[in-house]
């Protein structure tokens, strides 16, 4: 499979409209961009593609990347940052079919389908899929699977894509106590996305601080919803990840840490 990160930002994404910040003109100076979270999966042998979350700037990640239109769409939860460009669908898609898990969430008293279904009602052409995490299914060719994660207080899911022996897991937007049903659907994968919202050091700034810290102290979530960098490499770690990219990154990163490895830059591509 072919993998493109289309987005690798938060929900302000870098450069943020209206920031000054070092890190936004370094990102500026660099030409470089880091678009709110969306990643699209080339089945090499089916020539189908599938679309990890429908990113507010899915036009400019689909002019600016050399990548086909999606045969199907997965969307991990409604934040506005990963689902609101489910929009885009209009006109420029006959069909096109939306898979989202199918269990209530208590905080909304409806599923990710069902929230779907009813913001996009209006679209004849988006047909949603209602799918049972932890279980897998056919999208593109490749057998995929929901796995819960934490990002209260929403149910929010990670994802599995999986061909031939290879192996793409992500973890959605989710702080590092991931449950461990979870834990052992995205271990050992050739290529690991991992939300990394900020650097621990910054978990001072959080109204709610930082949690899961490590023997040393260090916490691996910021507040209570999204990993540190931190969290998200010791999650990578344990997880037996071959390569490891950290993503819905945002401008909070200091101008000197914001562009070193391994967090990605929108447009890197991997064949696993
Ligand atoms: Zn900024
Ligand atoms: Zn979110
Ligand atoms: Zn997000």
């Amino acid at each position: 499979m072919e993998v493109t990160l289309l987005g690798t930002g938060d929900t302000t994404g870098t450069p943020t409209v209206g920031c000054d910040c070092d890190t936004c003109r370094e990102a500026r100076d660099r030409g470089v961009e880091r678009s709110r979270f969306s990643v699209h999966v080339r089945n090499e042998e089916t020539d189908e593609c599938l679309l990890i979350d429908a990113s507010p700037d899915f036009r400019s990640q689909f002019l600016d990347n050399d990548v086909s239109l999606p045969d199907e769409v997965l969307i991990t939860h409604i934040h506005f940052d990963h689902l609101d460009g489910l929009g885009n669908a209009y006109r420029l898609f006959d069909s096109l079919p939306v898979h989202a898990t199918g269990e209530t969430d208590p905080k909304t008293d409806e599923s990710v389908a069902d929230t779907i279904r009813d913001k996009f009602d209006y679209l004849d052409q988006i047909t949603v899929h209602d799918r049972e995490p932890l279980v897998s299914f056919s999208a593109c060719g490749f057998d995929v699977t929901f796995v819960p994660v934490e990002h209260p207080p929403l149910v929010c899911y990670g994802v599995v894509v999986e061909n031939d022996g290879s192996k793409l897991a992500l973890t959605g937007d989710t702080g590092y106590s991931i449950p461990d049903a979870s834990r052992d659907a995205l271990s050992g994968a050739d290529l690991f996305l991992a939300d990394a919202i900020v650097p621990a050091s910054l978990c001072e700034y959080h109204p709610a601080g930082g949690r899961h810290h490590t023997d040393d102290g260090v916490p691996r979530t910021f507040g209570y919803k999204h990993m540190t960098r931190e969290g998200a490499l010791s999650l990578a770690d344990e997880l037996d990840a071959e390569v490891t990219r950290l993503v819905h990154v945002s401008h909070f990163y200091s101008e000197e840490e914001a562009f070193e490895e391994p967090l990605a830059v929108d447009g890197e591509r991997y064949r696993i």
